[in-house]
């Protein structure tokens, strides 16, 4: 019987042989045994129950949960010369009697239906009227509500099956089912273990990749130039954020195209058909957009922020590398998208129990991108805990080629912390424990008097939380399922406490021992002010102040005007203007956190006195781009300092080089940087004359000269 399958694979598909699981599946059918396959995405799923529809007789009815899905699967078979149609509610009442009438008389040997339509007495008896061969349950994980596009609707179909006259073989098949899932398919459809085929989830095409700590724009805007032409969907957790990056995009003259539900059918569908098509190479999108989108040349998914867990994540990157070909995933990780994902649970209409299973659900998305072990392994395991796989060799921890240093002292310290808090706390709070944060939730806790109160002083608080992330990763912690979680230790920690086992991580930590360090709290606060400042004059953020002063306002909380003047980029304009507020902002926080005075500069470790009268022992260089970040333009300074322009240019590029932050924009755009890395491919870095002529007359020397700096060419 399955030469004769290959036939048809063959004939209708033109495919010479089958692939994993696909030839067991379709055997299983034809025998009449109710089947569940679960076959990762791109895995030809739909052949598994084309051939045997093909081959049985009677028409096949395939449950499907959207519409377009539906429209798609027809129309690729109508082009295979299968007769095949679906019946939804996007058909006029005249065109649905036709395809019924065609039904009855057998036209069809297969019929897409969206699970509501099995609660309509007529379709019911329809289908008692005619002989049916299968009933195929399509992306079957929408069945069980510990699946992550639970539809209450795909469940009830099971009821109404019992009115048939009939008992029809079920096949049931998916891409992504936890093996909570798979039992609960089974049980619903009657499915042994035995008729349950896994061919394992493992994308081979597929590099996963991490990408922590980067400004996410600039990531995608280099990754897109250095990928011309290829397809790509790039995804958001917000609707705000697929039009902001979409904007931001298109500015930049990307080919990109849009989707998401607040926008209307049409504008859906033309971006929709834009992308499919090749006109729009990259599609910016919410997860609405996906499911049924059957474009195999996707060559990178990237998750702009975390998805709400692995099945979803998964699922949505899956759609990389259909075709067969390598194809990479990224995801963009900050710690504070977290918060969006838990936002969205808590305003869910879940009830407690289910809720308490999507912050685990979350947790385990959070673990996979604090791992190090291979990526395409964690989420395996995930799907399957007894599955083990090979490190892929691809991903971003299999190609991260760091040595691991020894952590036990410090996760020994950690412990020790959690426990004298009572194992009631979070990873932040925790931190700033070890770190000896002046918090004042830490005192008004007492924690100030725990032993463990200040241990991990010399290192930032980031890299104690990085340390916490990671034994929560690996399970030497565990959080609890809870909008706010408590970390607690885990058995495994035992051999690490009683000294039996020693712990590495691949880290770029080290203690450091400057003891005054910015307050990140009090950063965000200040950027706020920032903002604020910025949109009542309507100008870009960083024309207030750049970064760097306010992380130096951070570190030093200067409350006078001499102290504020000593900040990196405050000069007596943009004291005048914005100083002022800034003060009153740093000194509401003091009070507020009950930050005393004296604790603030040591007097060893002022900030460099630029804008003092003496300005001696400043170094030149610096001195020139002080100017520069207060806003003086580059013939300026040099008229002021009495240097030509050149020297002031190279002036600000070596601030750059000896890491004070520029804002390149004002220099050159993403256009020109684009045509001069094109040249500095043509004709290398060697001279500057070769990369001018092959440029437009108005790029000057600096921008040419100012994003070589910048790529560090
Ligand atoms: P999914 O499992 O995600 O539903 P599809 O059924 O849409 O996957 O198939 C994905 C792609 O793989 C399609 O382009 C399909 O034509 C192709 N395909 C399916 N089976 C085979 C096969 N045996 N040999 C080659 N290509 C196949
Ligand atoms: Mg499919």
């Amino acid at each position: 019987m399955l030469n004769e399958a290959e036939h048809y694979l063959k004939q209708y598909f033109g495919y010479s042989s089958f692939r994993p699981g696909q030839g067991e599946i379709i055997r299983n059918l034809l025998a009449q045994t109710n089947t569940l396959g679960i076959l990762p995405t791109g895995g030809g799923k739909s052949l598994c129950f084309q051939i045997p529809a093909l081959m049985l007789p009677g028409l096949a009815v395939v449950i499907s949960p959207l519409i377009s899905l539906m429209k798609d699967q027809v129309d690729a078979l109508l082009a295979a010369n299968i007769d095949a149609t679906f019946i939804n509610s996007s058909l006029t009442s005249q065109e649905y009697q036709e395809r019924m009438n065609g039904i009855r008389q057998g036209h069809f040997k297969l019929v897409y239906a969206a699970p509501e339509r099995f609660e309509s007495e007529s379709f019911l008896e329809m289908l008692n009227s005619i002989d049916i061969s299968m009933i195929v349950f399509d992306e079957a994980h929408c069945i069980s509500q510990w699946g992550h596009d639970f539809r209450p609707s795909y469940r009830s179909v099971v009821m109404n099956l019992s009115k048939l006259n009939k008992k029809p073989v079920i096949a049931a098949l998916t891409a992504t089912a936890t093996k909570d899932v798979a039992d609960d398919i089974r049980n619903l459809l009657n499915i042994t273990e035995t008729d349950s085929f896994i061919t394992g989830f493992a994308r081979d095409n597929l590099a996963f990749h991490i990408m922590k700590g980067m400004n996410k724009r600039d990531f995608i805007s280099q990754f897109i130039k250095k990928h011309p032409n290829e397809s790509g969907i790039i995804y958001t957790s917000s609707r705000k954020e697929t039009d902001q990056l979409y904007n931001h995009l298109k500015a930049l003259n990307h080919p990109v195209a849009k989707y998401h539900a607040g926008l209307g059918e049409e504008a859906r569908k033309q971006a929709q058909n834009e992308f499919v098509y090749d006109e729009a190479d990259i599609m910016i999108a919410t997860n609405a957009f996906g499911m049924g989108i059957d474009k195999s040349n996707v060559r990178f998914v990237i998750h702009y922020n975390i998805p709400r867990n692995i099945e979803a994540y998964y699922q949505e990157a899956g759609r990389a590398g259909r075709d067969g070909e390598e194809s990479a995933c990224y995801l963009l990780f900050s710690p504070q998208d977290i918060q969006l994902q838990k936002f969205l649970i808590e305003e869910s209409n879940l009830d407690f129990q289910k809720r308490e299973q999507e912050y685990n659900k979350l947790k385990q998305m959070v673990n996979y991108c604090h791992t190090e072990k291979c990526l395409q392994s964690y989420i395996i395991e995930y799907f399957d805990d007894n599955s083990q796989m090979e490190a892929c060799g691809k991903c971003s921890n299999c190609k991260d080629k760091r040595e691991q240093a020894d952590i036990t002292k410090e996760a020994l310290m950690i412990f020790s912390c959690i426990k004298r808090m009572g194992e009631r706390f979070g990873v932040t709070l925790t931190a700033q424990v070890l770190k000896g944060s002046q918090n004042k939730r830490i005192k008004d806790l007492r924690f100030n008097e725990l032993s463990t109160y200040g241990l991990l002083k010399h290192y930032k608080e980031k890299e104690i939380s990085d340390i916490i992330n990671y034994l929560l990763a690996e399970g030497y912690l565990l959080l609890t399922d809870s909008q706010y979680p408590v970390i607690k230790l885990s058995e495994k920690s035992l051999p690490v406490l009683k000294q039996q086992e020693k712990l590495y991580m691949k880290t770029t930590i080290h203690a450091s021992v400057t003891a005054n360090e910015e307050n990140s709290d009090l950063f965000a606060t200040l950027r706020a002010l920032r903002k604020k400042l910025a949109d009542q004059e309507k100008v870009p953020p960083y024309v207030v102040f750049a970064d760097t002063a306010l992380r130096e306002m951070s570190q030093y909380y200067p409350t006078a005007k001499d102290e504020m003047l000593r900040i990196k980029g405050v000069g007596q304009m943009k004291y005048e203007k914005y100083g002022v507020f800034f003060i009153e902002e740093i000194k509401n926080y003091m009070a507020e956190n009950k930050i005393e005075m004296e604790k603030r500069i040591p007097e060893e470790e002022q900030g460099t006195p630029l804008k003092n009268q003496d300005k001696s022992d400043v170094p030149s260089y610096l001195q020139s781009y002080q100017f520069y970040m207060d806003g003086m333009s580059i013939n300026e300074i040099a008229k002021a300092r009495n240097f030509s322009p050149i020297t002031i240019q190279e002036h600000i590029l070596r601030a750059f080089r000896e890491g004070q932050e520029i804002n390149w924009q004002e220099i050159f755009d993403d256009q020109t940087e684009a045509l001069i890395l094109d040249a500095v491919q043509k004709v290398g870095t060697e001279k500057l004359k070769p990369i001018k002529e092959e440029l437009p007359e108005e790029i000057d020397y600096f921008s040419i000269k100012a994003v070589l700096v910048k790529n560090g060419l």
